[in-house]
């Protein structure tokens, strides 16, 4: 079988984990760190370095990781961002208005993807750190709640849902889930900018792939937010106030959606991707056929196959 075989650095395999996340291999070799099956080809990182390509497309695939470890600066000329925390921006972001953007959803099994962007000049940090507004992990749905409903009066925003149909079928036809947030997130700061009235100094969206796969990913699309001061992060919510605003209405948004969800459904539905999902799958099929389950759920997740063993037992 004719392949190829890279030696990469251990943030690049990491990066190629986050971007097989939807094709990764539940069986691993011994010594690998992840294994993920994408189209047409099959991709085992070890942890000595070494990343395996094989299949009729191993050549491709390859070539985006070779190109992209090309890219990457060394170790020890990396400029990081400093995280020195001025209320809720990094030092580095501290003085800027910006635009920030993240989404919701992706990783829950049960309902849509929200994304949002927002905008918050250096102005309105007194206030938003007055309100409350930070990382919004560890709040609690209620503290989500009460904060995006004055969020969302206050400052300008753009909000995107994609409904659970729409995603199944851009699934269904090959689209992997880190296009579907990257042409998200142009969307969303496409009418954002659209809203804007003052000018910003930079867009800092919460990074889930690396810039290049982003623009990549976007490269089809008619309009297109592509600018210099465009920075990718991860935890990015914990680097600027706007991406923290952000991920609060995109939060909120997403539990709202999974209200209007467990309504229809006739029982609560639950977030997450764990057995308590799986069991909530079945409910779901028992009640409502398996025909449902492309309005309620991201149909290509395992649970979905592990709701229907649950049901033949
Ligand atoms: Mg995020």
């Amino acid at each position: 079988m004719s392949q190829r075989v890279l030696i990469l650095d251990s943030s690049t395999i990491e990066k190629m984990k986050t971007f097989y996340q939807d094709d990764l291999a539940t069986k691993l070799p011994q010594g690998a760190l992840f294994a993920a099956k994408p189209h047409n080809c099959s991709i085992t990182a070890y942890k000595s370095g070494k990343v395996l390509f094989q299949g009729a497309n191993h050549e491709q695939e390859a070539l985006i990781w070779a190109e992209f470890a090309k890219r990457q600066p060394q170790p020890n000329s990396r400029s990081k961002v400093v995280k020195e925390k001025t209320g809720g921006n990094s030092a580095h972001f501290s003085r800027m208005s910006l635009i920030g953007s993240d989404e919701v959803g992706t990783g829950d099994y049960f309902g849509p993807i929200t994304v949002v962007a927002t905008f918050v000049s250096k102005e309105d940090f007194a206030e938003l750190t007055e309100l409350g507004v930070k990382d919004s992990k560890g709040m609690k749905d209620d503290q989500i709640s009460k904060i995006a409903k004055i969020l969302i009066k206050k400052i300008p925003y753009s909000l995107l849902v994609l409904p659970n149909e729409k995603y199944n079928s851009l699934q269904a036809k090959g689209m992997n889930q880190g296009k579907m947030k990257a042409i998200l997130h142009n969307q969303a700061l496409l009418h954002l900018k659209k809203k804007l009235t003052t000018p910003y100094d930079g867009i800092l969206i919460d990074q889930f792939v690396e810039r290049g796969i982003y623009y990549r990913y976007i490269a089809d699309q008619k309009d297109k937010v592509q600018e210099d001061n465009m920075f990718f992060q991860t935890k990015a919510e914990s680097l600027h106030l706007s991406v923290a605003a952000a991920s609060i209405i995109a939060r909120y948004s997403f539990v709202k959606e999974m209200d209007k969800l467990s309504e229809q459904a006739g029982f609560e539905i639950p977030k997450g991707a764990g057995n308590h999902v799986d069991k909530a799958a079945a409910k779901l099929i028992e009640i409502h056929g398996v025909d449902a389950l492309t309005k309620f759920c991201k149909v290509h997740f395992a649970n979905t196959e592990k709701a229907k063993k649950l049901l033949k037992h």
